[in-house]
């Protein structure tokens, strides 16, 4: 199913444990050794950086890997907003 969501990734909160990277391959890591979001270059996201956090819109069906990705980070480094959470 296709869903639009939000993934969001406090890059200061990230502490660099890599959980995130094994339930989304959407999550990198970053010259700096944390975690960035590579959503691809096929437009289907749109990527932007707010308060020091990216903000990924993606419109897939991922949503649930995305999620998986936020319940495994130590540090709740990443918000997956979906529905009316959407701007
Ligand atoms: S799981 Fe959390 S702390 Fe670890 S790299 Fe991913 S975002 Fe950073």
């Amino acid at each position: 199913m296709t869903t639009e969501y939000q993934v969001r990734l406090d890059r200061s909160a990230c502490d660099g444990v890599f959980a995130c990277l094994a339930r989304d391959d959407r999550f990198v890591e970053a010259s700096d050794g944390l975690a960035t979001i590579d959503g691809g270059d096929d437009g289907s996201h749109q990527k932007r950086t707010m308060d020091g956090a990216e903000v990924v819109t993606f419109t897939d069906g991922q949503l649930t890997a995305a999620e998986q990705a936020a319940r495994a980070c130590p540090v709740d480094a990443i918000e997956v907003l979906t529905g009316e959470d959407n701007e």
